[in-house]
């Protein structure tokens, strides 16, 4: 039996939606996230990749969605850097926060899409954008069949709690430590 065997012949014969965790400090989370992303989408499945924080890189991943038509849907709801630190929050930071979970929650309930990944949205709870119990309400009353994958690290324990899923990427070694930078097709 291979591993393939063993996962197919032990998944659940009713379809329902699950809620992943990518988070740990190794590189891999939002790649993981993509690559479920397109294995959903392949499936016939349409995903909603909605992410937070992120803004003003040209990441290859915007191009490759636009290849699968409107069923594979990437949507950058930051600036790509974002000020952080109690009081020295950067208000503009906070407003496309706030933006991109009014979004989040109207994509959950709309009931266009199969799958929705929420990349980044660990680092927006953590820097106390976003609080973490308001993400975990939404969760759970999202519609039963509806995949949703959450990415950064330090996942917050609640969320960990709920969710069906979560993996931990650990660094074993990372070019950056060597001084290498980040390379294109590897880290955009
Ligand atoms: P990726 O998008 O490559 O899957 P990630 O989602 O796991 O990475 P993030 O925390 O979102 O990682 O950070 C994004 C950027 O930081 C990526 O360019 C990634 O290569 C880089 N990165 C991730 N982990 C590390 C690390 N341990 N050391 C240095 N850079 C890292
Ligand atoms: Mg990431």
């Amino acid at each position: 039996m291979t591993l393939d065997d063993t996962a197919i012949s032990t998944s659940a014969p009713q379809s329902r939606g699950l809620l992943l965790i990518n988070t740990g400090p190794g590189k891999g989370k939002t790649t993981a996230a993509l690559g479920t992303a397109m294995r959903a989408a392949g499936n016939g499945m349409r995903v909603l990749v909605l992410q937070f924080l992120k803004g003003s890189w040209d990441y290859g991943e915007l191009h490759a969605a636009q290849l699968f038509g409107g069923d594979l849907v990437i949507r950058q709801m930051g600036r790509g850097f974002v000020k952080v630190g109690g009081a020295e929050t950067d208000p503009e930071d906070q407003r496309l926060v706030d933006e991109a979970w009014t979004e989040t929650c109207r994509a959950m309930q709309s009931g266009e899409w199969d799958m929705l990944v929420l990349d980044e949205i660990n680092y927006t709870i953590g820097y106390g954008m976003l609080n973490a119990e308001a993400v975990a309400e939404a969760l759970r009353t999202r519609p039963p069949l509806l995949h949703v994958i959450l990415t950064g690290r330090n996942a917050h324990p609640s969320l960990v709690e709920l969710a069906d899923t979560v993996t931990e990427m650990r660094e074993v070694k990372h070019a950056y430590s060597r001084g290498i930078l980040a390379q294109r097709g590897i880290e955009f």
